[in-house]
């Protein structure tokens, strides 16, 4: 183990309790998934691959909706020392295709990869203000480019998408890197140099299964009220700092799925096994998900879920 790992108080990598995996025999296998090894090949089944981080990507029959990329992960010298440059051959080989790309908030882990996988697919960014700000600081085309302050119904081809306005969650009582981008940063971006603006918790509606991504620690009661998903993406890190926040989620949105996302420090390459955060109990997650009514899909890094949808 690296010694910087230890001075930050890393754990050595212990097994992660993965219920699904990509691998045909384990989706047979898996607690609670709708699928089997047959099912995974059809092509009616909606598929949500795990990038990492908050990263997902949505799939079912031709449309392909991507959340908060991010596959460049520099190392934790390079993140803090090192104008952030995306990876543009990562990001071509492990999504080779988007629809749209959708962004949480506009820290560097939820927005760096966006624009550059706009500018390879032809996707538009999709967020807040400070999203656009982003997409133009890269580069991208204002045709690329839409920016909503939530509660609006988008169409992406025959699916719905609707941002709620949620809050940034605390890391230590702090907000990391606060504050809006009124005008586009420099590019590429040093990690301050990225404001989180408004976060949005996303709800991608497919017409068959509905997906919400919370990708932050915290959010907004009554913005979630009167809303259902059948899954939900919910961030595992920062939890602590807001009471009863695995609890309220999903009592206020009834998934019958959650998937578990940013555990991982971020900072390990994206093909190489993950480092759990310091400070995410992620055994007690998936029990809190279980206590509260749902089933907790662990996925591993570039892993995916798949769905039936009929
Ligand atoms: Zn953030």
């Amino acid at each position: 183990m690296a010694a910087w790992k230890k001075l930050i108080g890393l754990a050595p990598r212990q097994p992660l309790p993965y219920v699904i995996s990509e691998q045909p025999h384990a989706l047979a296998e898996a607690e609670g998934s709708l699928v089997n090894a047959a099912d995974a090949h059809n092509s009616d089944a909606l598929s949500i691959r795990y990038l990492g981080t908050a990263g997902f990507v949505i799939s079912h029959r031709d449309r392909t909706i991507v959340l908060d990329p991010y596959l460049t992960r520099p190392g934790i010298i390079a993140s803090l020392t090192q104008r952030l440059i995306p990876n543009a051959e990562l990001i071509k080989k492990h999504i080779p295709h988007a629809d749209d790309v959708l962004i949480g908030h506009a820290h560097h882990d939820h927005i760096l990869d966006g624009p550059d996988l706009c500018k390879q697919t032809g996707a538009r960014l999709i967020g807040s203000q400070a999203t656009r700000q982003v997409g133009l600081a890269a580069g991208l085309p204002e045709s690329q480019l839409l920016a909503t302050n939530g509660n609006e119904d988008i169409a992406s081809g025959s699916w719905t998408i609707r941002g709620l306005p949620s809050l940034h969650g605390t890391i230590f009582g702090r907000i990391p890197f606060p504050g809006d981008l009124s005008a586009p940063p420099p590019w590429p971006p040093r990690m301050h140099e990225l404001r989180h603006g408004l976060v949005l918790n996303w709800l991608v509606d497919t017409g068959s299964l509905k997906i919400m991504h919370i990708d932050s620690a915290d959010f907004i009661n009554e913005q979630l009220q009167g809303q259902r998903c059948d899954i939900l993406c919910l961030c595992a890190i920062g939890r602590q700092a807001r009471p009863n926040y695995v609890r309220d989620a999903i009592s206020l949105l009834r998934p019958r799925w959650v998937i578990p996302c940013h555990w991982d420090t971020m900072i390990t390459p994206i093909e190489d096994e993950p480092d759990l955060l310091p400070g995410v109990d992620l055994l007690g997650f998936l029990d809190e998900i279980r206590e509260a009514g749902a089933t907790p899909l662990l996925t591993p890094m570039l892993g995916t879920q798949v769905f039936t949808t009929t």
